[in-house]
């Protein structure tokens, strides 16, 4: 396993600020109150790879993980503290976004686009999660805004559709399986 690098750590006073916690090359931890934001922390080309999610697997999913595989949901390893948590799984801050900036396939997150160094990287949890632990209601602003995020489950066929090109692996499986069951 590959070992995080080391974040500049904001501590006490500090972690109240908006001040970015760096933990990689390509990105850091916006901080403005009890909202997080991951952002670049340089231009990032299009396809590039931001980084890599590691995580405590588990069965079922969660209100933080991630589905990376059909049974298997990424959870922020435990750790004592926060500082510490959130330094081992960057990647929980990624918010959702319904036109997003990043992309993931399996444990690894693309670049959709050019990005430059400031923007929020955000994917869509419907192209990862079958079905939510927490759905909630999305206002990205996007006129392609599907409002209540709740699983890819809980799509209609054609966004099922729409979002084929950025599906996990184990959502284009699924996807695949269907159509070729025969009509009900
Ligand atoms: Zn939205």
């Amino acid at each position: 396993m590959t070992p995080m690098p080391q974040p500049t750590t904001v501590r006490s006073a500090e972690t109240r600020l908006p001040v970015p916690v760096q933990f990689s090359t390509t990105v850091a931890i916006l901080r403005n109150g009890g909202f997080h934001r991951l952002v670049t922390v340089r231009p990032v080309a299009e396809g590039e790879q931001l980084f890599h999610i590691e995580g405590r697997p588990g069965r079922e999913p969660d209100r933080y993980s991630v589905q990376v595989g059909e049974d298997i949901h990424l959870n922020p390893f435990d750790a004592p503290d926060a500082d510490d948590q959130t330094r081992r799984a960057p990647w929980q801050f990624m918010n959702h976004a319904c036109e997003p900036s990043a992309r993931l396939q399996g444990t690894d997150v693309f670049a959709l686009r050019d990005l430059s160094a400031g923007e929020e990287v955000t994917f869509n949890y419907l192209t990862t999660e079958y079905q939510m632990a927490e759905p909630f209601s999305c206002h990205c602003g996007s006129p392609r805004c599907l409002g209540r995020i709740g699983g890819f489950k809980l799509l209609p066929e054609v966004e099922r559709e729409r979002l084929r090109p950025w599906l996990a692996p184990h959502l284009a499986r699924l996807l695949a399986r269907e159509a070729a069951l025969p009509p009900a």
